[in-house]
């Protein structure tokens, strides 16, 4: 099956972006504790791709053997991976990108592979700020023509509809 690659800091909505995709509320754990996740999970979506949950990355207080493990993991999953079609980078809208988060665009990047910007808590952007926002993670990250960028609220559900679309066309 194919497969999608679930990029983001810690505590930034991944969790809450599959539960919301799917409707559920626990089957992707949310945890507010940073750092907990260090493998790679596998979520099978509608029977239809892996979502690929990939470790949180860039804590700034784990040791550098610590990195070192989390690099080699990356690399081993992410080198020559047919099945792999796409990522998604899930940004915090209410905030400029992170160095963090533009580490991360680099690296999906190397691989050459299309980056869909789900760019989450929306909901907490007032309207008339939420273009300046977006047009923000365009510019900082300095996306490619071919990414796209959707924001999203695990809240209310916005986006939804346009990131299960984004993502049939990916795995097609
Ligand atoms: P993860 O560590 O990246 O999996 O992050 P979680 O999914 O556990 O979310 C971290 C925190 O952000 C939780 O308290 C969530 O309720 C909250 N959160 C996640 N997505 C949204 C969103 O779209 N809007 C709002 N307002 N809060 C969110």
């Amino acid at each position: 099956l194919p497969e999608i690659a679930l990029a983001g800091r810690s505590n930034v909505g991944k969790s809450s972006f599959i539960n919301r995709l799917i409707n559920r509320k626990n089957l992707a754990r949310t945890s507010s504790k940073p750092g907990k996740t260090q493998t790679i999970n596998f979520y099978l979506l509608n029977d239809a791709f892996y979502f690929v949950d990939v470790p949180g990355y860039g804590y700034a207080k784990v040791s550098k053997k610590e990195r070192e493990k989390w690099g080699k993991m990356m690399e081993e999953y992410f080198a020559l991976r047919d099945t792999l079609k796409a990522t998604a980078l899930i940004i915090d809208s209410r905030h400029e990108p992170t160095e963090l988060d533009q580490i991360m665009y680099d690296f999906l990047k190397y691989y050459e592979l299309p980056v869909l910007v789900i760019a989450t808590k929306i909901d907490k952007v007032a309207k008339g700020k939420r273009q300046k926002h977006l047009q923000q993670v365009i510019q900082t990250l300095e996306l490619e023509d071919t990414d796209v960028v959707i924001p999203f609220s695990a809240e209310t559900g916005e986006g939804k509809e346009e990131a299960w679309q984004q993502m049939k066309d990916y795995i097609q």
